[in-house]
């Protein structure tokens, strides 16, 4: 999926920026770089800032205008530290990502465009794009270093890429149980059971029951209980049952 995700970057003063976003791509999966008109490239400061991923520049094609960079896209998503006159669809990182996945899952290209270190991207290049991503950084120092912008935007893209892959291990509800979800009668059986001992230990008021089993209710709802966590359950309260039982028979 990532394979379809292009980073560009436009007239990056830095050589060394464009090394760490090398590597920021790299550890997240991503392989297609386009450069616009760096200021000094190749250099061996994005080589050693790349720290092994060289390959990522190797492979990076250098263009003269952010147009030639993405011009086979369909989706491009442009990068800005702060707020702009003109109002655009705007997105935080994670909204990219899922947006991104799902145009690759839809076999399309997408470029996330990032600016130059000093002053971002002009309005005229934002307004190539489709969408504005802004990382919602702290207010009065909202500006990430490129490479940490590029780490940032990626790597919800890899979390997105995760979660597809492995979905079962995004939802909360679908823990990773060797035993079957409880049916619902046996979660209410269980609380049956629940408010019986707490009624026995005088822990609810029959007579004033207040809210108390529809907040322990909403409690054992979310856990999502499979079956041997209720078995479990119900053997405590049996058993809590029993010495009950047993210590009002010696007491009288
Ligand atoms: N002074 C520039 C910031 C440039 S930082 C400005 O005000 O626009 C270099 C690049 O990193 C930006 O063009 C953008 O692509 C990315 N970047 C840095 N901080 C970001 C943030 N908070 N949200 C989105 N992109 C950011």
């Amino acid at each position: 999926m990532l394979d379809n995700i292009r980073v560009v970057l436009v007239n990056t003063s830095h050589p060394g920026n464009i090394g760490a976003v090398a590597r920021a791509m790299k550890t997240m999966g991503l392989s297609d770089l386009r450069l616009v008109a760096p200021d000094e490239y190749p250099h061996p400061y994005a080589t050693s800032r790349s720290a092994g991923a060289e390959d990522i520049l190797d492979q990076a094609m250098v263009v003269s205008s952010l147009q030639k960079a993405v011009g086979d896209c369909q989706l491009v998503v442009g990068t800005s530290a702060r707020e702009r006159k003109i109002p655009w669809p705007l997105i935080n990182p994670r909204e990219c990502a899922e947006l991104a996945g799902q145009a690759c899952e839809a076999s399309k290209q997408v470029a996330i465009v990032f600016g130059r270190e000093d002053r971002g991207l002009t309005n005229d290049e934002l307004a190539l794009c489709n969408y504005h991503v802004n990382i919602p950084a702290c207010e009065g120092y909202s500006s990430l270093n490129l490479g940490a912008a590029v780490q940032v935007v990626t790597y919800e893209l890899r979390m997105y890429q995760l979660a597809q892959d492995k979905p079962v291990n995004n939802q909360l509800a679908s823990h990773e149980s060797a035993f079957p979800d409880a049916s619902h009668e046996e979660v209410e059986r269980f609380l049956a059971h629940f408010e019986e001992l707490l009624t026995q230990i005088e822990f609810l008021d029959p007579t004033n029951p207040g809210m108390v089993m529809t907040r322990f209710r909403r409690l054992f709802q979310r856990a999502m209980l499979d079956s041997r966590e209720v078995n479990m359950l119900r053997g405590v309260l049996s058993d809590t049952q029993r010495i009950i039982k047993q210590l009002s028979k010696t007491k009288s």
